[in-house]
């Protein structure tokens, strides 16, 4: 069940690439196409994974393959495997469809058991009696025997703009007969070898043990039970595939959420079932990611080998790939790797349970429940050391940083939030929420829900800021509105820091801003803030406040973690 195609192919992509590095195509960000920034050419790899994927199928006679395998009645059996099969595992947004497309004859003369000389005859074969309007082919090799092969049809050498349609696209899959036909070995046949090369062709790659092993010479890729495009079961669809998969593919049901560094629950779906699917916990490096997925033994999924939290880590670097080059390898050559690695190659089970608990990075993830295939987990701490991306150098990184870590904010693009934007200015949404975190304050709102005119309920400020209402920090306008959206200049943003926090406290004689007027509303909340030393002031000669100026998200992290270090 190899896809040695796919992975020629993407080798010739990459060259391409870096021969002529000035073409439009070399100007391509690989992660463009994912706006999680997850995995490469995601587009490429979706081409073909929703709607309605015509596969004509073609039956190959080989010189003494002797076993007969009727056109008709075999892509009416497949059909009635592999749709049910793929519907599921997609949530119902892809439909493969079988269709007869000939009976061809080979005839090489190196004879059986050259059966590689016979595979790619049947190919070109297929390719000159393809119908041309189909999304791909399937070849049944007339031989006994159950593996099959695939190319996945997309990732063209000099362009992304590939072909749609067999055969110009190269998408094909080439299987032995057995794998419709029950054999004397086999009393089953083997259609999950076709679902298996149809996961190829939509990019699926293996999943890897994990471990390096080597089983007559070759890396051994077929030892993980919970996934159909590595071990799977043999004769049965009744195990899917890992979360990745399916997120690739576009099939996940609701967004992947990313933990970035706090104590924070999650609650994941299995297969199968609506709801969140994914969990991921990022590193440092883009590619290289380690994601989290809940099983069941349910549906197709009966026979997986336990049920749990799945854990993979993802890393599609170049030498992760085997390749010797410093780029991305996706798709069919994306590695996949359990955690904790597979040990023995025959009986793998590395799925969490209720109550287990294991690190990732500098993280732990703990499952603490489940309820009909849904998983609780809890995930304290960070896998990123590098916070967010866009405040290296920021004279406030530091303060942003702590108050990351202290979950008072979790980025400013999620669900990825992989940055805080620190030039932007704090709306009055978020400076609610900003204390609410920083309070620590978990008590659900009751009389300050509905005060407003203009905050909506369910929203994700509508709680804070009615927390923010019955602590006496905020009471809003005159006119019976918040104004969520108004920025907060420094002068309104020192009054709620004031009243928010009793460490916050003036001492001797009001402090003499050039700029605070000593009438002026927000006066004795800045002089209490530079007594504190929550403020330093915008200026120190002359020493100014600044107090009309909009307050940035970095200047906002400044003051709540000086007011927070404050015993
Ligand atoms: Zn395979």
């Amino acid at each position: 069940m190899k896809s040695k195609s796919s992975i020629r192919l993407f080798c010739a992509l990459v060259a391409a690439l870096l021969v002529v590095p000035l073409t439009a195509t070399a100007q391509v960000d690989p992660y463009d196409a994912d706006p999680l920034g997850l995995l490469a050419f995601t587009d490429q790899a979706r081409v073909y994974a929703s709607g309605t994927d015509v596969i004509e199928v073609f039956v190959c006679d080989v010189p003494d393959g002797a076993i007969a395998v009727d056109l008709t009645s075999t892509v009416a059996q497949i059909n009635a495997a592999v749709q049910p099969y793929y519907t599921w595992l997609s949530g119902g947004v892809y439909l493969p469809q079988f269709v007869p497309g000939g009976t061809i004859t080979a005839s090489n003369p190196s004879g059986w058991p050259d059966l590689i000389a016979f595979q790619t005859e049947c190919e070109s074969l297929a390719a000159a009696n393809a119908g041309g309007s189909a999304a791909g082919a399937l070849v049944i090799v007339d031989a006994a025997y159950s593996g099959g092969y695939a190319t996945a049809g997309v990732a063209c050498e000099d362009t992304f703009d590939c072909p749609t349609t067999f055969p110009d696209n190269g998408r094909i899959m080439v299987v032995g007969a057995t794998t419709v036909v029950p054999s004397a070995g086999l009393p089953d046949a083997r259609l999950t070898t076709i679902a298996h090369e149809l996961g190829h062709t939509l990019e699926f790659p293996h999943s890897y043990g994990g471990l390096t092993k080597f089983i007559n010479g070759v890396t051994y890729e077929y030892d993980n039970p919970m996934d159909i495009m590595s071990g799977g079961s043999l004769t049965v669809l009744d195990v899917g595939t890992i979360a990745i998969n399916r997120y690739a593919a576009g099939w996940l049901p609701s967004a992947t959420v990313f933990h970035r560094g706090y104590t924070a629950e999650y609650q994941l779906s299995s297969l199968g079932t609506t709801g969140r699917q994914m969990l991921v916990l990022p590193t440092d490096i883009q590619g290289v990611f380690t994601m989290i997925g809940a099983r069941s033994a349910s549906g197709y999924d009966a026979g997986i080998v336990s049920e749990g939290i799945e854990v993979y880590q993802i890393d599609q670097r170049g030498p992760a790939c085997g390749a010797e080059i410093d780029f991305i390898c996706w798709g069919a050559d994306r590695r996949t790797t359990p955690v904790p690695a597979i040990d023995d190659p025959e009986s793998a089970v590395h799925v969490f349970g209720v109550g287990e608990s294991f690190p990732v990075g500098g993280a732990l993830v703990r499952v603490d429940s489940e309820s009909n295939g849904r998983w609780t987990l809890t995930v304290t701490g960070s896998t990123v050391s590098e916070r967010f991306i866009d405040d290296n150098g920021n004279i406030h990184e530091a303060n942003i940083s702590a108050i990351a870590s202290l979950g008072v904010t979790l980025g400013c693009n999620p669900p990825l939030n992989s940055r805080f934007c620190p030039d932007a200015p704090v709306t009055r949404a978020e400076m609610a929420v900003f204390l609410s975190r920083a309070l620590g304050d978990a008590v659900e709102p009751t009389t300050g829900l509905g005060v407003f005119a203009d905050v909506a309920p369910n929203v994700w400020y509508t709680n804070a800021i009615a927390r923010m209402v019955e602590l006496g920090i905020a009471t809003g306008y005159t006119d019976g509105t918040y104004r969520p959206n108004a920025p907060v200049s420094r002068g309104e943003m020192a009054v709620f820091l004031d009243r928010a926090f009793d460490a916050i406290a003036p001492i001797g004689d009001l402090t003499a801003f050039v700029d605070v007027p000593f009438d002026a509303f927000y006066a004795p909340a800045t002089d209490a803030l530079y007594d504190s030393g929550v403020t330093l002031g915008c200026e120190t000669d002359p020493l100014s406040f600044c107090p009309l100026d909009a307050v940035s998200r970095a200047e906002m992290a400044s003051f709540l973690a000086r007011v927070l270090a404050q015993p």
